[in-house]
């Protein structure tokens, strides 16, 4: 149920959370631009009781949220959420690049990337220090000898640093080192891990399951808004089709369709999305020109020497030829690099 205060007046609004939390809900508020609405979250059963605050002064109405993402989609909060990590900014006017190696490998490597990304102008740096792998014999990563690393860029180069957190109990490990913490694609629906980065103050950087539906995406995302954190950043890397001249099939439809269910802002990542390093100039320029807020693109000085997905990564030349290229198509829509 969302409440909808006619009145802006502080005490009716406290009145109306108070009276929430009094039958057991948690009580969410939302100062939009337009009007304040209280949105009682909680167990659907016997919600149709909190019609009565319809009665309590200040108020507008009581309405049932119809979608099943409540706090994730724009009936609650349809202004746009801007996330701020730093300086920078998720989801406003500027395209934000977030840029790096699939996995930390060295010291060496891992510099040589971030000032390469850094001076063309990423504003994130990314890089696995836990790794997912298809095969258990395939390079795990450095695992905290990696965030170490991570956390050495961003000293020298103002970066801010996103990886991935695998599991649940690795949450206080990364949150350590980590400005935003990833979960990836193959746990996007690792309840365990949502809810306990659910409870952190720290972005989470959500990307979508290979065989995951929008609307089980989006409800990913609610079990990191229900537990507490506002601070999502929906990523969109593609999903698993019959098509196999690409890795996977990167889904931009699902820009446009976040973008009108949902206020989180909406990332795309063109690496994974299509395994190719040629088509991801393309794939993000055509990203940006769908609404995406961003693009997540793998890069490495030495791709042939990768231990992981090289041959989706940009060479740091051809980062920098995508970052002079991607300013115009920003701009053609609205929008600044
Ligand atoms: C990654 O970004 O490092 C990664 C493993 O991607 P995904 O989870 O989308 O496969
Ligand atoms: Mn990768």
């Amino acid at each position: 149920m969302i409440v909808v205060m006619a009145s802006r007046n502080e005490e009716d609004i406290q009145r109306v959370v108070k009276k929430i939390e009094h039958y057991g809900y948690r009580a969410h508020l939302i100062r939009g631009s337009d009007k304040t609405v209280v949105a009682a979250v909680g167990d659907e059963r016997g919600k149709a009781r909190l019609q009565v605050l319809e009665a309590l002064p200040g108020v507008e109405s009581v309405l049932p949220i119809l979608k099943p993402f409540k706090l994730a989609g724009r009936e609650v909060h349809p202004d746009k959420t801007v996330v701020r990590v730093g300086d920078v900014e998720i989801g406003a006017t500027e395209v934000v690049v977030l840029a790096g190696p699939c996995s930390v490998e060295s010291r060496e490597q891992l510099m040589d990337i971030a000032k390469h990304v850094s001076a063309a102008g990423a504003r994130i740096l990314r890089g696995g220090a836990f790794k997912p792998r298809t095969s258990p014999y395939s390079f795990q990563g450095l695992a905290e000898e990696g965030l170490k690393l991570l956390a050495e860029a961003r000293d020298e180069t103002g970066l801010l640093i996103v990886t991935e957190v695998l599991s649940e109990q690795d949450v206080p490990l990364v949150a350590r080192y980590a400005d935003i913490l990833q979960v990836g694609a193959r746990n996007m629906q690792n309840y365990a891990l949502l809810k306990s980065l659910g409870q952190l103050r720290k972005p989470v950087f959500l990307k979508r399951g290979m065989m995951a539906t929008v609307q089980e995406f989006l409800m990913s995302a609610e079990y990191l808004l229900a537990n507490g954190n506002e601070d999502v950043i929906l990523c969109e890397r593609g999903i698993r089709t019959f098509e196999t001249e690409t890795r996977s099939t990167l889904d931009l439809n699902a820009v446009p369709v976040i973008r009108s269910l949902s206020h989180l802002p909406v990332v795309v990542d063109p690496s994974h999305g299509t395994g190719r390093w040629d088509l991801v100039i393309p794939m993000s320029k055509a990203a940006i020109a769908a609404g995406a807020d961003g693009v997540m693109v793998e890069v490495h000085c030495k791709p042939a020497e990768a231990f992981s997905d090289g041959y989706q990564s940009l060479t740091c030349e051809n980062f920098a030829k995508l970052m002079s290229e991607l300013g115009r198509v920003a701009q053609a829509v609205g929008r600044s690099l």
